[in-house]
């Protein structure tokens, strides 16, 4: 009789043992399923991703656009905004042909493509956004060098010409996108690009850039968007990056 009843509890011990056994392994193997069968774009944490391209340094503090450009809004912009680019195209590559080349070959070899308009996107936005931040500096503004200088004045009729131009194109850009001033032929253009598109899907060189996407220049001038332009041409432009594009051609 007593050996029974221990016997009895033993069973019942397994059973329930058994029962939670099963439970654990159940739910373990469900959400192995789902990682199987999940994008891995979408299901793979920051720690199982190789970090094929990194968020490359702000070129200076991130106070030090200030007052144009708040702490806060680089903060967001870069801290957020830009390394969610980088995060983006480094799950969006994995497995994928793109995972050796460079951003660049990256955005060319995937413009136009409709079944890469992810791989696209987050590309020249990470792309892009590196360029925006050379393209400034404290203390910027003013005007470049002669030669760059001569070849604005010969492109634009003059230099007060060309930062209207620019400042026009900023501001009348519609929807989100970038203004960039680029090398074409022989002459210097203007460029408006809308979303995340550049101009290195097409026949010209970049030498400068503003970001007119709202993220931007909301948190510090809400919808005045010219005023956001007139800090960037008149206290910000970076015309030594600039030059020295220009001098690479
Ligand atoms: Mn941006």
């Amino acid at each position: 009789m007593k050996e029974e009843r221990i016997s009895l509890l033993s069973r019942r011990q397994f059973f329930k043992g058994a029962l939670c056994g099963s439970a654990f392994l159940s739910a373990e193997f469900l959400a192995l399923k789902s990682r199987l069968n999940a994008s891995p774009a979408i299901h793979l944490s920051q720690e199982q991703i190789p970090s094929i391209f990194k968020l490359p340094p702000l070129p200076y503090a991130e106070n030090a656009l200030e007052p144009y450009i708040s702490t806060k809004t680089i903060g967001f912009h870069y801290g957020k905004h830009h390394q969610a680019y980088i995060d983006n195209i480094n799950k969006l590559v994995q497995n994928t042909e793109f995972v050796k080349l460079s951003l660049e070959d990256i955005i060319k070899m995937s413009a136009g493509d409709s079944s890469k308009v992810s791989i696209f996107n987050n590309a020249a936005q990470a792309w892009n956004h590196t360029f925006y931040w050379k393209s400034m500096k404290a203390n910027g503004g003013g005007s470049p060098g002669k030669k760059l200088a001569d070849k604005i004045a010969a492109s634009f009729a003059s230099f007060d010409n060309f930062k209207k131009e620019f400042m026009e194109a900023a501001a009348t850009l519609f929807g989100s996108g970038w203004v960039w001033l680029v090398v074409e032929g022989d002459s210097l253009k203007i460029a408006k690009t809308a979303n995340a598109d550049n101009p290195l899907t097409k026949a010209q060189i970049p030498l400068l850039t503003i970001d007119v996407w709202e993220h931007a220049y909301y948190l510090d001038y809400q919808n005045r968007r010219k005023d956001y332009i007139a800090a960037f041409v008149d206290h910000l432009i970076n015309w030594d990056f600039a030059q020295e594009n220009f001098a690479k051609i």
